[in-house]
């Protein structure tokens, strides 16, 4: 008996991410530095996740994700309460989580951290959604700070010429207004170190993720979720590349010696939308009952996936209409289009959709997806309703039933 659980303890460890303790470690000092901004002497700047951030980190600016936070309050369980206070103070249940969570944080100093640290001002771009709009402009007239926000025109098709010029001017609308609120020029030398270690680190990203198109994949997409939090929230500095070098080496080790994220691999799929932050435990279990593991997905894909256009020699440029090209601000056609090559390169065997209450750009136009995969790629697709950061908007039998009447279509 003793020696049943030894060895059940021992396959256990053997499947564990060694990365993951480090990363705790990263992201611990990062909050913790933000926190100490003002000791620092340092400012502190919300931003949206899909937002240019290099040229913060080339002005010393620390940056923060109230995404990235919205996360970790999902992930701890909190969003719901935090959502409830901020419909006490009238916002709609209808509204995005993360918004309603952070507006309330801000008030309660609420949250797994205490609430985030106070800004020095906001930079809001609205290639995500237009909700942060609203929110970023609540955020800045609570904490009475100066407000930037970046519009990018929405890609119905080819970003055309005028579009080009009209982002790339707001780039340079952005550096004068970071001029203003630091109070010194735009550290030009320091932008090009930081724009090519976020090139880097977008790579290395990548790079990680693709090995989840090896049969069987040594992570799985509840992996790739948490590992992400690097890419969005400190892309541009070393720390990064340090880590997913690390992380990559590790897939590469797990690879070679057949350490698989689901240890009987059967069925393969590939996940849409945002993950539903307090049930990835339960979900990556569901899933693995069945012998299936998520290979991939649209979300963590997101933060590498324009790098291609990003030129190293020209780089404020470049990065505005990649920032502009980012899988929210895209067609259904070219959603699609990502999807296919997604499907295609790690072999997927079916969709699961996340039709998410809370983000209406992810989750609009996912029925017509799922036609298009049905008809185009003849695969199969689950779609399951909830919300990434609320858990009251989630039912877990419904769910399960669902999962469980999808999964019997691979046996
Ligand atoms: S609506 Fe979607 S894209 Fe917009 S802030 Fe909420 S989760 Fe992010």
């Amino acid at each position: 008996m003793a020696n049943q659980r030894a060895e059940d303890h021992a396959a256990q460890e053997r499947l564990k991410i060694k990365s993951t303790g480090l990363m705790k470690k990263i992201m611990k000092r990062y909050y913790f530095q933000a926190k100490m901004a003002h000791w620092l002497r340092k400012k502190v700047a919300w931003i949206t996740s899909g937002g240019p951030v290099e040229p913060l980190l080339a002005m010393n600016v620390i940056p923060i994700y109230p995404e990235n936070h919205g996360a970790m309050i999902g992930a701890t369980k909190m969003g719901g309460a935090l959502c409830e206070t901020s419909e006490a103070m009238g916002y709609s249940r209808d509204l995005c989580s993360y918004a309603r969570a952070d507006i309330a944080c801000s008030i309660v100093k609420g949250g797994p951290i205490g609430g985030l640290p106070r800004p020095d001002f906001l930079v809001c771009c609205n290639n995500i959604c237009g909700t942060v709009i609203k929110w970023y402009e609540i955020q800045a007239r609570f904490y009475q700070v100066p407000l930037f926000i970046f519009d990018t025109p929405f890609n119905h098709a080819e970003m055309s010429p005028a579009a080009k010029r009209y982002v790339q001017r707001q780039m340079q609308e952005y550096i004068e207004f970071l001029e203003r609120v630091c109070r010194k020029k735009f550290n030009e030398a320091k932008f090009q170190e930081v724009g090519l270690r976020s090139i880097q680190a977008q790579r290395l990203w990548q790079q990680v993720l693709d090995c989840c198109a090896h049969q069987p994949a040594p992570m799985s997409a509840f992996d790739a979720f948490f590992h992400l939090a690097l890419i969005v929230t400190l892309r541009g500095t070393k720390v990064v590349i340090d880590y997913y070098s690390q992380l990559l080496d590790e897939m590469r080790q797990r690879i070679e010696q057949n350490i698989s994220a689901v240890p009987n691999e059967k069925v393969r799929l590939l996940w849409d939308n945002i993950p539903i932050w307090y049930r990835t435990r339960w979900l990556s279990d569901k899933f693995s009952q069945h012998n299936a593991c998520l290979v991939a997905d649209t979300y963590t894909s997101a933060w590498s996936g324009v790098v291609h256009l990003i030129d190293e020699n020209h780089l404020l440029d470049s990065m505005a209409v990649a920032y502009s090209s980012i899988h929210l601000n895209v067609s259904i056609d070219q959603m699609f289009q990502k999807i296919a090559a997604l499907a295609q390169k790690y072999h997927v065997d079916g969709v699961v959709m996340h039709s998410n209450r809370s983000c209406k750009p992810y989750s609009f136009g996912q029925y017509d997806l799922q036609n298009m995969i049905t008809q185009r790629l003849n695969l199969p697709v689950l779609i399951i309703e909830a919300d990434m950061a609320d858990e009251r908007n989630f039912s877990e039998s419904q769910i399960e039933t669902r999962i469980d009447a999808f999964m019997e279509i691979f046996e």
